[in-house]
């Protein structure tokens, strides 16, 4: 229990020992595990001031320029490319739960549709428009990467497309 406070202090015990709980520091001196991990983690920082960033080489800059003018020349086709990947991400890793989210809504509100229906609460439909509204931006959401996929597409069949974007 006690070694994960020290843990927890570690960066503490490093820069402002003073800070630190009393029963911290004396735990250090008993436990072999905390003193050797703070031991690490000081000479880990000591190395960390001593080393210093090599100097580029000579030629640096000009190699720097050169990859830079090749990425930009390279651009339509990179940007396009990414779309398509987060087109792909977004329909395995944000979709599918966007997905799942409206299918929880339209229960909810069918639910709630069919609970208006039997008891007449006129709490029910109020809920329900805001709930359509939710659905309704979901269906944009859709329609925009539709129509992102539909350019992207447009663009393989030809080039001069993808440039007048
Ligand atoms: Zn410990």
């Amino acid at each position: 229990m006690i070694c994960r406070k020290v843990k927890a202090n570690l960066a503490d015990l490093l820069l402002d020992p003073e800070a630190v709980p009393a029963d911290v520091r004396s735990h250090l001196k008993e436990c072999a595990a905390c003193s050797q991990e703070l031991a690490e983690l000081q000479a880990t920082m000591s190395l960390m001031d001593e080393w210093q960033a090599p100097e580029p080489t000579p030629y640096f800059d000009s190699r720097l320029t050169a990859r830079l003018r090749e990425e930009q020349r390279a651009e339509p086709a990179g940007f396009l490319e990414r779309m398509r990947a987060r087109l792909l991400f977004g329909t395995n890793m944000s979709f599918r739960p966007l997905a799942a989210g409206a299918l929880a809504l339209l229960l909810i509100l069918g639910g709630g549709t069919y609970a208006g229906l039997m008891t007449s609460h006129s709490g029910a439909p109020i809920q329900a428009s805001a709930t359509v509204q939710d659905l309704q931006s979901l269906d944009d959401n859709a329609q925009v990467f539709q129509q992102m996929a539909t350019l992207d597409q447009n663009d393989d069949s030809s080039d001069d497309a993808g440039n007048n974007l």
